[in-house]
């Protein structure tokens, strides 16, 4: 069994990005500019917003952090998107989900420039990642697909199954191991708390991508021998013995499944990772289409 570690091949990335900016920066240019709007004092998104604002330091790229009440407004919101949207030393920004009930979230991600979508979850980007259209790829979902090809895994061929079916992870997941393109060619199943003897279905993937949020769920009786399984879940799960009050698990009973499998992603240390740095690969893009390079 070969670990999937995404906490090194995030480094790798972040690595290259540095050096792409070490380089704007000798040509007197001025690095990319990520911003993040924040709403409310949700614990785990804090934690997420702040990662991503250190992340952008250490590879020299700005960062605003726009953190805004829990009582703000739709439309106070829709105005900084707003603002957003045309300051131009903004390459690209990132509203942090969920948002707080009072706000409609489609609303807000409708106005996000997308240009400026290096989240990739405007319907623009998503429907032209879609139709194999050059666009922002959503971050969870391209840093599975980066990991999976850095560590030469080809998936042409092979049967995967994505359980899951959100906007964020499940669905754009189904998308990209579909696409006539490399990484690409798998042949996807895609599974939601709806289906049917979900086991069956596990039991015959040669990869399984498992985005469901619900802790130690996949179990090895339901992986065959050597399969390639990424977890994407992240469920904070009270523990008192532990400092912060909490352990970060993911949706595979990891210490259970790790023999059977052949490749296998930790929680922590495999996509959550991967997500922070395709964020920052995104925003690159997002500089390099207007900046005079
Ligand atoms: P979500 O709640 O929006 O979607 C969960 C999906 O799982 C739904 O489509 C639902 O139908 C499906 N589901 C629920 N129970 C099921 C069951 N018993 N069998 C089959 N399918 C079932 O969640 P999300 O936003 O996609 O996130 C999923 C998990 O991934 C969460 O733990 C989240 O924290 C984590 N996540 C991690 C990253 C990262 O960077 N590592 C990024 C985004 C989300």
């Amino acid at each position: 069994m070969i670990i999937l570690d995404g906490k090194k091949t995030s480094n790798d990335i972040k690595s290259e990005l540095s050096v792409l900016v070490d380089e704007l920066m000798k040509k007197g240019k001025r690095p990319p500019h990520l911003a993040a709007v924040l709403v409310g004092n949700d614990g785990a998104s804090l934690t997420y917003v702040g990662s991503k604002v250190r992340s952008c330091e250490k590879i020299g790229y700005l960062s605003t952090l726009i953190h805004l009440p829990e009582t703000t407004s739709e439309d106070e919101l829709l105005q900084q998107i707003n603002s957003l949207n045309t300051d131009k030393e903004v390459d690209g920004f990132i509203v942090q989900l969920p948002l707080p009930k009072h706000i409609d979230e489609e609303k807000v991600l409708m106005a996000v420039d997308p240009h400026k979508d290096v989240d990739g979850f405007h319907p623009t980007n998503f429907g032209k990642m879609a139709l194999d259209m050059e666009s922002f790829v959503p971050a969870t979902p391209y840093g599975i697909v980066e990991l999976l090809d850095r560590y030469r895994i080809d998936i042409s061929g092979k049967h995967a199954v994505v359980i899951g079916r959100s906007n964020i992870v499940g669905r754009p997941m189904s998308i990209l191991l579909s696409r006539k393109s490399s990484p690409g060619n798998a042949t996807v199943t895609l599974t939601h708390s709806r289906t049917k003897n979900l086991k069956a279905i596990t039991k015959e993937a040669d990869i399984v991508v498992s985005a469901l949020g619900v802790p130690n769920f996949l179990t090895q009786d339901m992986i065959k021998q050597g399969a390639i399984i990424i977890d994407v879940g992240i469920t904070r799960v009270p523990d008192d013995s532990k400092p912060k009050g909490y352990v970060i698990t993911g949706d595979v009973n990891y210490e259970n499944v790790k023999e059977k499998a052949s490749y296998i992603t930790p929680v922590p240390g495999g996509v959550g990772p991967m997500t922070i740095a395709m964020l920052l690969q995104n925003t690159y893009h997002a500089y390099s289409r207007y900046a005079d390079l």
